[in-house]
């Protein structure tokens, strides 16, 4: 049943892959064959639902937000985090910097790159990249995940908006210590490369509130789950995150790499890879593919009974 479903919401997400594009603002991301597409889908029991690419390689990009959020709640603390970083949706793309000028001073979520930045900030004096890569291998239930040079080289020649929003955090004094270093090491973490087997692996130790279900091993505090699922859900798609909201009623995050990882309480962790974007950045095919999912199993967290 759930694999007839999975595979009718693969077909019908595969449909759309040609009204998007391949993001190219980075370089190296321009390669990306748009028709790649794969679905997985992971349960707590251990059954692990897969059609399509869901073995090929792509950046984290975005998603690796949510790894560094996680951690730094974890270890920092939620007040300490939020005194850095508000938790409102922006409304803007994912790399904007007005609001960040004119509206506050500090960034408006940890889900666009203002906020990362400055996530990565607190996280940077602490750990190391080769750490912060084995929580994200951990949490993604997958030891293959590597840093991809290429990908990582494209983003560092290209990332001066990144080391803007970075400068610009700096001279409101919000940003401690080193820019170059700390948007390397988010530059770094965005160039982490997955499957959508490792999407729904994060998907899924988030839906069962930070606990491994493979070892029974927390990760993460049910806390710090609660708040990154929550943000994922107002702040994850970009300045599309209220129609996701209304449309799929899932806590989802995705990157330009093309991936979008969704969690469904105590059910799932699903991972989709498609790197055909949507106008804002998301995969064209991954978003048509969780909403058929999402309706088709009642997965809206305000899907009631009586739905
Ligand atoms: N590395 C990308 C950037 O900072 C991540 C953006 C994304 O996935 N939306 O521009």
């Amino acid at each position: 049943m759930l694999q007839d479903t999975a595979k009718a919401a693969w077909e019908h997400g595969r449909q759309y892959l040609m009204q998007g594009k391949v993001a190219d603002y980075i370089p190296e991301l321009g390669k990306a064959n748009p028709v790649f597409f794969g679905l997985c889908i992971k349960t707590p029991d251990g059954q692990s639902i897969e059609f399509g690419d869901v073995d090929k390689r792509f950046t984290m990009q975005s998603i690796c937000k949510v790894v560094c959020l996680a951690t730094a709640l974890q270890h920092e603390g939620f007040d300490t985090v939020f005194s850095h970083v508000m938790m409102e949706p922006s409304g803007d793309a994912f790399n904007s910097i007005l609001k960040l000028d004119t509206a506050s001073n500090r960034p408006f979520n940890p889900m666009i790159n203002a906020g990362a930045i400055e996530v990565v900030n607190l996280l940077a004096p602490t750990f190391s990249f080769e750490e912060l890569l084995d929580f994200t291998r951990a949490i993604c239930m997958d030891d293959e995940i590597v840093l991809d040079e290429a990908v990582y080289h494209s983003e560092f020649a290209t990332g001066d908006r990144n080391r803007a929003i970075g400068y610009l955090l700096k001279s409101k004094g919000v940003l401690a210590g080193d820019v170059l270093k700390t948007v390397d090491l988010y530059f770094k973490l965005c160039s982490l490369s997955v499957t959508a087997r490792s999407l729904a692996g994060l998907g899924l130790v988030l839906a069962n509130g930070g606990v491994d279900p493979r070892t029974g091993i927390r990760l993460f505090s049910a806390q710090t789950v609660r708040t990154v699922k929550t943000l994922m859900f107002t702040c994850g798609m970009y300045d599309r995150s209220g129609e996701f909201a209304v449309r799929i009623g899932l806590p989802c995050k995705s990157g330009v790499g093309g991936g979008i990882m969704a969690s469904v309480e105590n059910r799932m962790g699903i991972g989709t890879f498609g790197p055909s974007l949507d106008e804002k950045g998301n995969s064209i095919g991954g978003g048509y593919a969780l909403e058929y999912l999402s309706r088709a199993l009642h997965l809206h967290i305000f899907d009631s009974e009586h739905s």
